[in-house]
């Protein structure tokens, strides 16, 4: 690859690329506005690299959580505390909606009991879920959560839905873990289609080719597209993607696709930027890449 990704202007950084048998796990982030970081993901591993990045001058930090697998997950209730800390606002978590049930049983509770007492954690905390039919729902006090029956409230006025947030994806990750999710932004007039773990590439795929944004009662604009997707190298895999199972339909795609690039990220191992370079040649153009970690430290 002769231009690296960090200077082919990729909209997302990330605290660690590689999948969760690594110290390098699959976490991003941005700037969707000058006083709003936004992240997709956080583990505990990458917690220290993260916590840099709460500065003074934020207004509003944003986790956008795909699933709640460790490499994905863990650092989530450490950054909650940090922004409650340092900034004395709530963390929000946006999610699939299926999760957010999942995420204040991971949050909320150890073995049936409740880890914080009094609220303490819905103080640092709040976790909304997106519908796949556009709603925001949120659970709004620790009590509720334990009341696995009720359903979910809608709250959407506590919620404000920023501008360059386009959608929640439903996916397939693990069959032991339904409910996976990735997301859809807009940032700086490019759709931003991010996959999260994932088995499948079907629904990410299509929101690309169809250049992802639903624009209302508008048709859709072709508009510069980045696909963040996860693929590992290696044929044996049924809870990620193969990237020698999707490499021809991928192929496929980017050719119909002109203004699709396309980041690989959540890989095992460096033999992946071999495949990129292969790839390339291929198709004739350099538009796949290897998303660099890209820390602040
Ligand atoms: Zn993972
Ligand atoms: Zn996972």
């Amino acid at each position: 690859m002769s231009v690296p990704y960090k200077d082919a202007g990729f909209e997302l950084k990330f605290l660690g690329t590689m999948n969760g048998s690594s110290s390098l796990h699959t976490n991003a982030y941005f700037y969707p506005e000058k006083d709003v970081l936004a992240f997709i993901d956080l583990s505990l591993l990458n917690y220290e690299k993260a916590s840099y990045l709460i500065t003074p001058n934020l207004k509003r930090v944003i986790l956008f959580l795909t699933h709640l697998h460790d490499d994905h997950a863990s650092g989530v209730l450490s950054l909650a505390f940090l922004v409650r800390e340092k900034l004395g606002v709530l963390l929000e978590v946006m999610t699939g909606s299926y999760f957010t049930q999942g995420a204040f049983q991971v949050f909320y509770e150890t073995g049936g009991k409740p880890i914080f007492k009094n609220g303490e954690l819905s103080e640092v905390l709040r976790i909304y879920g997106q519908t796949f039919d556009g709603r925001i729902l949120t659970r709004p006090s620790l009590e509720s959560a334990f009341l696995v029956e009720q359903e979910l409230i809608l709250e959407s006025q506590q919620f404000k839905v920023p501008s360059w947030f386009v959608k929640t994806v439903p996916t397939v990750h693990s069959p032991r873990l339904s409910g996976a999710v990735g997301f859809v932004f807009m940032l700086n007039g490019k759709a931003i289609v991010y996959s999260g773990d994932t088995n499948t590439a079907d629904p990410f795929f299509s929101k690309a080719e169809n250049y992802a944004i639903e624009t209302g009662d508008e048709a859709p604009l072709p508009v510069p597209t980045e696909l963040y997707l996860e693929a590992q190298t290696g044929a044996n895999i049924t809870m990620h993607l193969s990237f020698d199972k999707i490499r021809s339909e991928l192929l496929a795609l980017m050719r119909r696709a002109p203004l699709l690039r396309v980041a690989l990220m959540h890989y095992n191992d460096y033999g992946i930027t071999h495949e990129v370079t292969e790839f390339n040649r291929e198709l004739g153009e350099e538009r796949l890449f290897v998303a660099l970690q890209e820390s602040p430290v």
